[in-house]
């Protein structure tokens, strides 16, 4: 592994924060954290923690000494000086004369001696930083390391490759007795540069900042040519069926099996040759279910994935059986196990839901699976790094994590469950939306309110620039997508379900307005009109049940049909005719689907004013409708304009109304003329 370590770097960052009064140790400090936290062999997703001794002022101007350790909550990647709370060391240093110090206590221990009540609080690894007595301590959980530790003999292994440099401290829960451990074994030998902590990770030490990311990077690179001396190819392929399921046809499957329980999630799909060797491996079975390689992964992971049967393209029917049957023996075993250890302490716990977090599926890949696509995301990178180790372990000689009772305490360790947080629940958490025409107006305003209420959206316009301007505002997927071709919507919707695991609502919204006189009016245009205003809507519809049959949890269609559905205008034949018969088509799929749980409605909008849109332009338009801006607003009943915002807000009314199908809501501040009857 490169050292990255830079003099420039180092002295710009400390020339940086000296400006804001921080000092060139917590500067110092910053810097090589980031430097760990950036490379994803080392740390994942907050995981590692760091620290520097140093001195500090306290409110009553005393030059205190202090431990800066990072902070719960913050990522190594990104971290600031006010992610390394400081602690007054003294004070830490002094619970080391104690036995036995419970959770609860150490907490509050660390949190009374903040110098800022309102920092976040201290790694649960603080008393190890605090206990030994190097300026700066750095730890990850190393992927190359983890590779020797997790074996039955990685203890011999580690001492042979590390050697008399670093020291051996047995699995033991983070907390109080861990540092007191860690601290005995550096008492025994005070030369050591650092600690191999077996089934965890690797701590390193050094007077400056750069001395302990030295050793890091040094000690890492040792693990790693000891991994690479043992490289082959491992795995004995399993048989797979001749054609093996897309992705996009396989995620809405596995996805359906979770609404059942309630439960909604989003999916992230990854694959390479390494997923690939790992899940398509004869003994899968063996070596995926003997928990993670680093304890913290668990409670994001749960100490097992899920494996299903490869799927069959051409039995589909058979592979959500068996992935169903595979799915009741995982939520058996789980449960099983927490009864098990439950007994053990006394019942004091509460069982966790029975989701499991990461699919392997033999013949294409592994899916993480989390209530969103950002943690789902997360999900997914713990578990290709599980992949990487294991196969490493595997392959030097066999993958062995901490016993099942270490696993279960870790798992339901409050202090661990803590770093989940827990955010506000929305109505549409876990979602996936689909948004036809919504790189502009009323479809942008829609992918954002969705967005608002906790859905993920994929976003479609035929405007390249302008879906990804509306995707990269709201976090979204931003497809290019050609309404009015079935192919070109059907490759859109696949990927949408590969994306985030399937389709649960659909507003079918991209539309324009063709005019002319019906008994003049030339053919063409009659058909381009169709072709947008109908088929476009028929195409998303379509493919969009398929997707939520797949699921088999219902879904929502949402049509934007417009006024001159239900109220022709004059020469706007060409634009109510195919909106009428899309008026129609909502309701055949309400009909047609209902059996499925597949609601279909429509939003009847009118006279919309886009929020950007000036008064002059306004005025502008409606003179060439030849209409005063009076006229415009005439039979407004409520007198009020209407905007896409307000349109937006009818579609996630009726994703909400659960028990409505077959229904229009009009928005266009009242026009008695348009009212339905
Ligand atoms: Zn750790």
């Amino acid at each position: 592994m490169k050292n990255l370590w830079s003099n420039k770097q180092a002295k710009a960052i400390v020339r940086r924060y000296a400006r804001k009064g921080v000092n060139s140790d917590r500067a110092l400090r910053v810097y090589t954290s980031r430097l760990l936290g950036n490379e994803p062999r080392l740390v994942l997703h907050g995981g590692g923690n760091t620290s520097v001794k140093t001195r500090m002022k306290d409110v009553m101007g005393k030059n205190i000494e202090v431990l800066c350790v990072k902070g719960s909550g913050w990522d190594m990647g990104n971290i600031e000086p006010q992610g390394l709370p400081a602690v007054r060391l003294e004070n830490l240093r002094e619970l080391i004369s104690l036995d036995k110090l419970n959770d609860e206590d150490m907490v509050n221990a660390q949190r009374a001696n903040l110098l800022d009540s309102s920092s976040p609080n201290p790694s649960v690894e603080t008393l190890l930083h605090a206990f030994l007595p190097h300026k700066f301590i750095d730890h990850t959980h190393s992927n190359a390391v983890l590779s020797l530790t997790d074996q039955p003999d990685g203890d011999a292994l580690c001492r042979k490759v590390f050697g008399k440099k670093m020291g051996y401290v047995p699995y033991i829960l983070p907390g109080f007795d861990l540092a007191k451990k860690a601290f005995e074994v550096y008492q025994k030998d005070q030369s050591i540069e650092g600690l191999i902590l077996l089934k965890h990770g690797i701590f390193t030490f050094g007077a400056t900042a750069k001395e302990a990311y030295s050793r890091m990077i040094e000690q890492v690179t040792l693990a790693e040519k000891r991994v690479e001396r043992s490289k082959k190819n491992i795995f004995v392929r399993a048989n797979l069926p001749k054609k093996v399921a897309d992705v996009a046809d396989v995620a809405p499957i596995l996805r359906g099996l979770f609404g059942d329980a309630g439960r909604c999630v989003v999916m992230d799909f990854r694959t390479n040759a390494k997923v690939r060797a790992y899940v398509d491996g004869k003994d899968v079975r063996r070596y995926s279910q003997k928990s993670t390689v680093t304890p913290d992964h668990v409670i994001r992971t749960k100490p097992n994935p899920l494996i299903v049967p490869a799927p069959d393209a051409n039995n589909l029917g058979g592979f959500a059986k068996g992935a169903k049957k595979a799915l009741d023996s995982y939520q058996k075993s789980y449960h099983s196990y927490f009864e098990r250890q439950n007994k053990r302490v006394g019942f004091s716990k509460t069982e966790l839901d029975l989701m499991p977090r990461i699919i392997l599926v033999p013949g294409l890949g592994l899916f993480g699976l989390d209530g969103n696509s950002k943690s789902a995301a997360i999900v997914a990178d713990l578990a290709e790094t599980n992949v990487g180790v294991i196969t490493n372990c595997e392959s030097i000689s066999s993958y062995q994590a901490i016993p099942e009772n270490d696993v279960f305490d870790i798992e339901y360790w409050s202090l661990e469950q803590a770093k989940l947080g827990k955010g506000d629940a929305k109505p549409l958490d876990s979602k996936i939306c689909v948004v036809s025409g919504g790189g502009s107006g009323i479809g942008a305003a829609t992918a954002q309110a969705f967005s608002d209420q906790g859905c993920e959206v994929a976003v479609l316009d035929w405007n390249s620039k302008a879906v990804r301007a509306v995707a990269d505002d709201i976090g979204g997927l931003g497809l290019v997508c050609d309404v009015t071709s079935a192919k070109s919507v059907n490759k859109a919707l696949d990927k949408v379900a590969a994306h985030f695991g399937g389709v649960d609502i659909l507003v079918s919204n991209a539309g324009a307005a063709w005019q002319g006189r019906i008994g003049e009016v030339s053919n063409k245009i009659l058909r381009q009109s169709f072709e947008l205003n109908f088929w476009g809507h028929q195409n998303l519809a379509s493919k969009a049940t398929a997707i939520m049959r797949a699921q088999g949890n219902g879904g929502c269609l949402l049509f934007n049909i417009s006024k001159q559905a239900i109220n022709p205008g004059l020469d706007f034949g060409p634009y109510g005719l195919p909106k009428a018969a899309t008026l129609s088509l909502m309701r055949q799929y309400a009909v047609d689907y209902g059996d499925d749980s597949i609601r279909s409605n429509a939003v009847n909008a009118d006279r919309i004013r886009s929020g950007l849109l000036s008064d002059a332009l306004i005025e502008d338009r409606s003179k060439a409708r030849g209409l005063s801006q009076k006229d415009y607003m005439s039979g407004n009943l409520l007198g009020k304009e209407v905007f896409v915002e307000d349109v937006a807000q009818a579609f996630v009314d009726l994703a909400l109304a659960k028990k409505t199908t077959a229904s229009v809501t009009t928005v266009d501040g009242g026009n008695i003329a348009a009212a339905l009857r």
